[in-house]
């Protein structure tokens, strides 16, 4: 049976690893650190997993967090404009945000628990490529910034140069959660989105707030800002930024005690959405796949990173364990159609994604004026959140919008 290496134990990494040992293959997941110093870390990002996701998640038993008092139903949606557009969609099947310090480290511990072999240590490309000496194939998914330089980018992938946003995340004090668990998506042209949710976190569930400021508005300074040097000055600036952009978060703050929960629990800076080569050669034969973050990495506008994360993780544990079942070889033939694969299936996330970073165009605008008068409508769009290649199918061309519009009259 052949022998697997997957370095990092992020989303990809783990839902990979998990997949494989399913499977009953031999697997090393080489992670840099612990379940407990991830727990103990800064917040990595705001995630929403999706119904997909989470049925994933499902399958490989590791659906920790089912209650309903953890899933969001109700998606509200609301552009400032003249006068302003809002709606609110009811999915069907409900999303899961989640803090990554909790997921990460008890996926961690549920490989470790079912006899899964986890080597703590932070590896360089010359790691990478010793690990391929006692392992079939070398599996790196260390996220958008780890080991990057094994993977070129592919430039007709990739039409953005750098980031298009600066982020701010951050579980908050000081601000009413609503009655029920809602995802909030306010939008203020030529500023950016803020995006609220209710976020289960260590301490339990809590609101959270990520701002995605375009370059040079007035959303940007906040994202530049750091707590540590002034809290005060940072909690009044972040309270400006929801007074000015975020009315429906606005109306459920405390302005005595809004603020960021502690400083471990925020995180500002950007990223530069790209693909990369999904493959790199090791030498001897050997190769190594990129998956999740390290292959594509989306800016977290649209909410699809960790989703297309794990469903490449999914693909990409069919492939192999297809492979190993057939006792064929991890060869360059194996790694091209993987690729090949993974972007037929991520391509629309992607470049939704980053189409939406742009200005978004009439026709979007047009849905989401129909949405709001049409309840059939309001509630189609929020579902194909979770399903990008529905909603790029949908978006990408005005005469489609038009269509999807007319289908809901
Ligand atoms: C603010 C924000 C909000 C987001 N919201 C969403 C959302 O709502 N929905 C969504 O789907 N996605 C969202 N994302 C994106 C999502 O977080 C990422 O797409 C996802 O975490 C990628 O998973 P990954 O496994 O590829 O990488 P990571 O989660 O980055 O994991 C990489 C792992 O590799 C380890 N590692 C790194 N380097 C090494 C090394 N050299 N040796 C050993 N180990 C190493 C790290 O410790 C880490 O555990 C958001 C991102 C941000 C920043």
């Amino acid at each position: 049976m052949p022998t697997i290496a997957i370095v990092g134990a992020g989303m990809a990494g783990l839902h990979l690893a998990l997949h494989l040992q399913k499977e009953g293959l031999g697997v090393s997941l080489y992670e840099e650190r612990t379940p407990d110093e991830i727990r103990a870390g800064r917040l990595p990002s705001t995630v929403a997993l999706s119904p997909p996701t989470r049925a994933r998640q499902r399958a490989l038993g590791v659906a920790h967090w089912e209650g309903a008092e953890h899933a969001t139903g109700v998606v509200r949606m609301r552009v400032a404009a003249d006068p302003p557009l809002g709606f609110v969609g009811h999915p069907p099947d409900h999303m899961l945000f989640i803090d990554m310090r909790v997921y990460l480290p008890r996926l961690l511990e549920d490989f470790a628990a079912r006899g899964g072999r986890v080597v703590k240590a932070s590896l360089d490309a010359a790691g990478v490529r010793d690990l391929a000496a006692g392992h079939d194939l070398v599996v790196v998914a260390t996220g958008c910034a780890g080991l990057s330089d094994l993977f070129p980018r592919v430039p007709e992938r990739s039409p953005h140069a750098g980031p298009q946003r600066r982020l701010f995340a951050g579980i908050v004090r000081g601000l009413r959660m609503p009655e029920r668990l809602e995802f909030m998506f306010q939008l203020s042209p030529g500023h950016g989105e803020i995006f609220e949710n209710q976020y289960l976190t260590l301490g339990g569930v809590a609101p959270a707030l990520l701002i995605e400021a375009i370059p040079g508005g007035a959303l940007e300074p906040i994202t530049r800002m750091r707590y540590e040097d002034d809290p005060a000055r940072f909690d009044a600036a972040l309270l400006d930024a929801v007074l000015a952009h975020a009315p429906l978060t606005a109306e459920r703050v405390d302005r005595a005690r809004f603020g960021v929960a502690s400083p471990r629990d925020y995180l500002t800076g950007a990223v530069t959405p790209l693909v990369r080569r999904a493959y790199a050669p090791l030498g001897g034969g050997r190769f190594a796949l990129a998956l999740g973050d390290l292959h594509i990495t989306h800016d977290p506008i649209m909410g699809q990173g960790a989703n297309m994360a794990t469903l490449a993780a999914w693909l990409a544990a069919e492939r192999i364990a297809g492979q190993a079942a057939a006792g064929a070889a991890f060869d360059e033939a194996f790694c091209a159609d993987l690729e090949d694969r993974l972007w037929e299936a991520l391509r629309p996330a992607t470049e939704w994604t980053n189409a939406f970073l742009l200005p978004p165009p009439d026709h979007a605008l047009a849905l989401l004026a129909a949405a709001s008068r049409s309840q059939s409508l309001a509630d189609a769009f929020a579902t194909n959140f979770s399903y990008p290649d529905r909603q790029w199918a949908i978006l990408s061309s005005p005469d489609a919008t038009a269509r999807f519009i007319a289908s809901h009259a």
